[in-house]
């Protein structure tokens, strides 16, 4: 394998070989995107194995092979010798194509790692992870260095690919949303720092396992040693990495990197350094958002102050201004731009109200864990939650258990209706109201039917969004665009 380096980056080889690209979905073609015009120099040959023929991909492959890549459409197998293969995050590490392109190249990478190879030696990389707000936090991060004078750019699962901010070149700070998928498949990926939100069970199908799922997620922090001054930033709320800031403690300064956990077992509001003599920490002190690095402590904006609900965004605010802090922005920006942040769409967003009821899109609360977030967010208010789609089999005991304390009612729809109506009937509070309906609309008008003025009710589904929609936002479109309509129905209604 050739190992000489394009001088100025952080680790792209002169000469790439043969390259295959595996999917075609966003990430691969943007990788194919970006490999095409580097045919005949750095890349001896481009083959994109891309899936399943759509119209589309059939016109993108035309014009793709008149530059002189190959395109394989229903291929399922990847033959040949590669030196490169770049693989899309949908496509999973243990399945049998993915095994095929081990065989035939020398690696196998996601898009992310090609991208942090290829960006600039002197370029800064946050990578964000963990099972539940990632999006929130890297667009917060990335809104505070914009707010700091720094180029940043938000990459990843958020918007632009991290290959295509790359390959744009007027970027100094990537700041990029790494989904296990994206990690599985990192060999030398070295961010600046490293923020861990939390883990709890998700994508079993892709990973088999919760321990693979968490492996990859922990892959993050493997290159952190190679990083001068590099720093994980880690929820400690959360029992599952609350469990590695113990090692990472009990590793001392043969770890390579500094850590700062964010909050402790009890709480956000406690300070880690004064429970386990951690040297930083991020935490609420007296309902300030508090960051102490490297010796300074900084108590940034009051938590009343920020524009996002709940303690979930309390400490994705937290992680943001920590990765924020730990390279370089100042207290005050980070101050200022945490103020002027906004919840994102479909994260308990206010979609209006139908008759009093004030109704909010929580789409994106795709597991049990988000919902949750969700759910303690709007304590003391008792909100009637609208549960179902795909059902994604984890354990409903801790859903039931916080409806029976924090819901008026609960709507169970979609694929997920029967084993959710089974749990809530074997687990739920006798003064709960459980209903049940087919799909998102009716259960949106059975919900609306049990509620009075003043009362709230919440799309926050614990449940992918596929058996009824093309993806999570999606759902919450049509969601708000029913709210919208009830609401107009109610106000001829009163009229
Ligand atoms: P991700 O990109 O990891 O899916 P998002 O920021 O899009 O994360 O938020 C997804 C859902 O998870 C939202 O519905 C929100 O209510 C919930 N959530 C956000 N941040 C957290 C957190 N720190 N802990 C638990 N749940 C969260």
């Amino acid at each position: 394998m050739a190992t000489e380096l394009i001088p100025g980056k952080k680790m792209a080889f002169a000469d790439l070989g043969r390259v295959a690209v595996l999917g075609l979905g966003k990430s691969g073609r943007a990788v194919a995107e970006y490999l095409i015009p580097q045919l005949g120099r750095r890349v001896e040959s481009l083959t994109v194995y891309a899936g399943g023929a759509t119209e589309e991909g059939l016109r993108w492959a035309e014009a793709a092979r008149r530059r002189g890549a190959e395109v394989l459409f229903d291929t399922e197998e990847v033959k040949g010798a590669f030196r490169l293969c770049v693989a899309s995050p949908g496509i999973s590490q243990f399945s049998d194509f993915y095994c095929s392109a081990q065989a035939a190249s020398d690696e196998v990478i996601s898009e992310v790692e090609l991208a942090w190879r290829e960006s600039a030696a002197d370029a800064i990389w946050i990578a964000v992870t963990g099972t539940n707000g990632k999006t929130t936090t890297t667009a917060l991060a990335c809104h505070l260095l914009k707010e700091a004078g720094f180029a940043a750019c938000a990459v990843g699962n958020i918007g632009e690919t991290c290959i295509g901010a790359v390959a744009a070149d007027k970027w100094t700070h990537y700041v990029a949303e790494t989904s296990s998928y994206q990690l599985a498949s990192t060999v030398h990926f070295a961010p600046n720092v490293a923020v861990v939100l939390n883990i709890t069970p998700d994508h079993l199908a892709w990973h088999r396992s919760h321990e693979a799922y968490a492996q990859a997620k922990w892959k993050v922090l493997e290159n952190l040693p190679c990083v001068e001054g590099a720093v994980a930033v880690i929820g400690a709320v959360n029992d599952e990495t609350r469990a590695m800031i113990r090692q990472l403690k009990a590793a001392g300064a043969s770890r390579g990197f500094s850590y700062v956990p964010i909050g402790a077992k009890g709480g956000l509001s406690q300070d880690m350094r004064v429970v386990c003599g951690a040297d930083n920490a991020a935490f609420v002190d007296d309902g300030v958002l508090t960051v102490a690095l490297g010796g300074i402590e900084h108590a940034l904006l009051p938590q009343r102050q920020l524009q996002l609900e709940g303690a979930h965004n309390r400490e994705n605010a937290l992680a943001a201004a920590t990765a924020a802090l730990a390279v370089g922005a100042s207290a005050e920006a980070v101050t200022a731009a945490l103020a002027s942040f906004c919840a994102l769409e479909h994260r308990i967003e206010p979609a209006g109200t139908v008759a009093g009821v004030a109704c909010f899109n929580d789409s994106k609360a795709t597991n049990v864990d988000a919902t949750l977030a969700a759910i303690s967010a709007f304590d003391p208010a008792r909100p009637i939650f609208l549960l179902g789609g795909r059902d994604k089999g984890t354990d409903l005991a801790p859903l039931v258990a916080a409806c029976n304390t924090h819901a008026k009612a609960v709507v169970c729809f979609g694929e997920a209706r029967e084993r959710f109506l089974e749990a809530f009937g074997r687990m739920g509070a006798p003064e709960l109201e459980v209903l049940q309906a087919g799909c998102m609309e009716e259960a949106l008008d059975e919900g609306l039917a049990v509620a009075g003025a003043g009362d709230v009710l919440v799309l926050s589904p614990a449940c992918a969004s596929f058996d009824e929609f093309s993806c999570f936002e999606e759902r919450g479109d049509v969601f708000k665009a029913l709210v919208a309509q009830r609401a107009a129905a109610a106000g001829e209604g009163l009229a």
